[in-house]
């Protein structure tokens, strides 16, 4: 019988060296190999008689040797051993590559059970090439049964994993199951000794999958219990009221050149009722690219503002920032706002006539980080709008009530919990209340995900788009047809738009490659495309204030033609901006896709977006047939499964329960069971198994 916290190096057969090896793996205790599962499965479990093998056949098979002789390729530097293995069926050859140990062992016992791919050999009949062994009278462990193949890394192979985790089998363990009995009854579910036991021993083809479906359901029932947990905790936390100011808001609707969609006037319903309570807003707005979601989030910051309170906005890139500052200036010109911008680049207010800033150099828009600071601090800034540089420790607002994020998956938890702490901690003016939170983003986000990850988040749906938006024709190119492609962009030009072509990353690492292709193709399309029309080049390695001025001028419609990296891909606005190419598009998926193709299609003019790819595909065709960015997500999903294409393959779930996260039922399930538990049992007092388990999660996975 072995504890199952003990830790791995302290068994017989794993030395220190082992134990640094199974570090990387995350397995440091018993427990945590016996919670290594296997990434898939060799179904090995057939025994085939010998005369009935066939070339081609992956077999497995048990016999005698009767004889073996090892010999050395000098041409291939290779120990070769070859043997003949015989059942009482019939005989075939079998031959090892770099084996040399295992003379010793069919020495020893030459009854021996094989696996391996039967190839034909002109001069010696049916062989089985390189097969792997193991002896007769053994347990099956690497063949004659459904095989686990596990996670490895160098010096841990699955080999060993089986040996050691069969040794753990064999001495027994005592490990307690945290799911509750009726539980596992009402649902026919495995015990955990019995599902642990199932995934790395499956009996059969679905043994294993019944496994995997518990170990899922127990995940999501912890996520279920730790979101209600926090559901409760945010309705005890305090934050500022914030009153409708209805005249406010009409005379800012007025001041639009359109009217709201439905959603987006739902949306803003939705966010005004939370404001007004005494509790802290947690929200999510969850709108296609181009739906408008930044009207909303104006709305929000006006009834904050109009009560005399302040707003931070936080973007992802500086660009985005900056167009934010420059937009919400804007909007609110009719209003006396200061709005400021804040970011490692810029450091600027609008001013207005409450409050005027001696700036020293009075050329530079920029003022010094201590001015920008003791604005904010003495409430000076209204609406402040920033990237990262909105978090530093030093900063301290005069009464922040209202926190906007916008394309909130781009940034880690800890950020956004940093800015919502309790205000005591960054508002002079509001003890122990915590600001409002409204996090914006464009990732459609299945109904599946929004109820398990998401679960605590309040969301709000933009389905919609405005009106006058026509959707984006597109179509995939071939390299044949790319010339006519770049002739119809010359067309649209000279109708006065303007066009993006986009080189987007693979390795999100590989910034560098990424700046060279940009960069070649940006000198061919000027050199040898459009010789006569203005083009510009915008990367990631480029100085904030070269960026907003490449932007700028596009903007200003100074350039015809933008040559972009990725950097384009967030929430930039140009409505002018009519076709857009993207290159070696079959490499994206569809989602991203999608998200850069929302950078067009802006306004009201017909758009066009060209997907240049060596060959059509049939998942690029899904981008032709829908335009809703959650159609086209549920069709990925299709295609490729679910995987990181959400952006939760961080979210550090196993992939057990990322197989299962789009099984609506099991949620479901899993959420009644949670209510019910914490109706009984609020603090779960009874099954403290369970609480464990749920701390034990809160500390790999990031719920919202
Ligand atoms: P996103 O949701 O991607 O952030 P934006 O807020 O940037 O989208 O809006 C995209 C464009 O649509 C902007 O130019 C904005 O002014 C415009 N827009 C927003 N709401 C409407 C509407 N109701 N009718 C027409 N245009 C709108
Ligand atoms: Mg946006």
């Amino acid at each position: 019988m072995i504890e199952i916290e003990t830790s791995v190096e302290n068994l017989s057969g794993i030395g220190s060296a082992h134990a640094d090896k199974l570090q990387k793996l995350g397995i440091r205790t018993v427990r945590d190999l016996l919670f290594h599962f296997p990434a898939r499965y060799d179904d090995l479990s057939q025994i085939t008689p010998i005369s009935e093998l066939e070339p081609g056949q992956t077999a497995t098979v048990i016999g005698k040797i009767t004889g073996f002789e090892m010999r050395r390729s000098w041409k291939k530097r290779m120990d070769i051993i070859e043997a003949s293995i015989e059942d009482s069926t019939g005989t075939i050859g079998a031959i090892w590559f770099n084996q040399k140990y295992l003379i010793d062992s069919f020495s020893r016992n030459p009854n021996v059970r094989l696996s391996g791919k039967i190839k034909h050999d002109p001069k010696k009949g049916l062989v089985i090439s390189n097969p792997v062994q193991e002896s007769a009278s053994t347990d099956p462990t690497h063949t004659g049964r459904i095989v686990p193949i596990y996670p490895e890394t160098r010096g841990i192979t699955s080999r060993w994993l089986r040996w050691q985790i069969g040794r753990i089998f064999k001495m027994g363990f005592e490990i307690k199951d945290p799911l509750p009995e009726e539980i596992l009854k009402k649902y026919r579910l495995p015990s955990l000794k019995k599902a642990l036991y199932d995934m790395h021993y499956p009996s059969n083809d679905d043994s294993h999958l019944v496994a995997q479906k518990r170990f899922a359901f127990f995940d999501m029932l912890l996520i279920q219990l730790k979101t209600l947990q926090l559901k409760k905790h945010w309705k005890g936390e305090s934050a500022q009221k914030i009153g409708y100011k209805k005249e406010e808001v009409e005379k800012f609707l007025k001041s639009l050149p359109f009217r709201l969609t439905r959603d987006q006037k739902k949306a803003f319903e939705e966010i005004r009722k939370d404001l007004e309570r005494a509790h802290p807003m947690n929200r999510l707005l969850n709108g296609d690219v181009g739906s408008g979601k930044t009207i909303v989030s104006a709305l929000a910051t006006l009834q904050s503002s109009g009560n005399g309170f302040q707003s931070a906005i936080m973007a992802p890139t500086e660009v985005l920032a900056y167009q934010h500052f420059e937009n919400f200036s804007k909007l609110f010109s009719g209003f006396d706002f200061n709005i400021g911008l804040l970011t490692n680049s810029y450091r600027q207010i609008v001013q207005n006539s409450k409050f005027k800033i001696q700036n020293s150099s009075s050329k530079s828009k920029n003022l010094t980080r201590s001015q920008i600071l003791k604005a904010i601090k003495e409430g000076n800034v209204d609406i402040i709008i920033g990237t990262h540089a909105l978090i530093q420790k030093d900063i301290r607002f005069k009464n922040l009530a209202l926190i906007i994020i916008d394309e909130q998956h781009r940034f880690g938890v800890m950020q956004r919990a940093y800015l919502q702490q309790k205000s005591s901690e960054i508002n002079d003016g509001m003890k122990n209340k915590l600001p409002h939170l409204l996090t914006m983003s464009a990732t459609p986000i299945p109904r599946t995900i929004s109820m398990t990850l998401l679960g605590s988040l309040d969301v709000s749906l933009i389905t919609q788009m405005p009106e006058d938006r026509k959707p984006i024709i597109t179509r995939t190119v071939l390299p044949k047809k790319q010339p006519a492609v770049y002739e119809f962009v010359r067309q649209e030009i000279k109708r006065g738009r303007q066009a993006f072509v986009i080189l987007p990353l693979v390795e999100e690492s590989d910034k560098l490659a990424e700046v060279k292709a940009a960069t070649t193709e940006h000198k061919r399309l000027s050199e040898e495309v459009f010789p006569e029309l203005k083009l510009s080049l915008l990367h990631g390695r480029m100085k904030p204030s070269e960026k907003e001025k490449i932007m700028m001028d596009f903007k200003g419609k100074k350039t015809d033609i933008l040559v972009s990296t990725s950097v384009i891909e967030v929430g930039i606005d140009i409505p002018n901006a009519t076709v857009m190419i993207i290159e070696e598009a079959y490499r994206f998926g569809l989602s991203q896709l999608h998200q850069f193709r929302g950078r067009v299609g802006r306004g009201s003019e017909q758009s066009y977006c060209f997907l240049f790819s060596k060959q059509s595909t049939k998942r690029l065709g899904v981008l032709d047939k829908y335009s809703d960015g959650f159609k086209i997500a549920q069709e990925d999903l299709k295609l490729r499964g679910p995987g990181d294409f959400f952006g939760f393959r961080q979210s550090g779930l196993a992939d057990s329960t990322m197989q299962n996260i789009t099984n609506i039922k099991m949620i479901k399930f899993a959420n009644e069971e949670a209510r019910d538990l914490l109706k009984k049992d609020p603090e779960l007092k009874k099954h403290p198994a369970l609480s464990k388990e749920i701390d034990r999660m809160s500390e790999n996975i990031h719920l919202e």
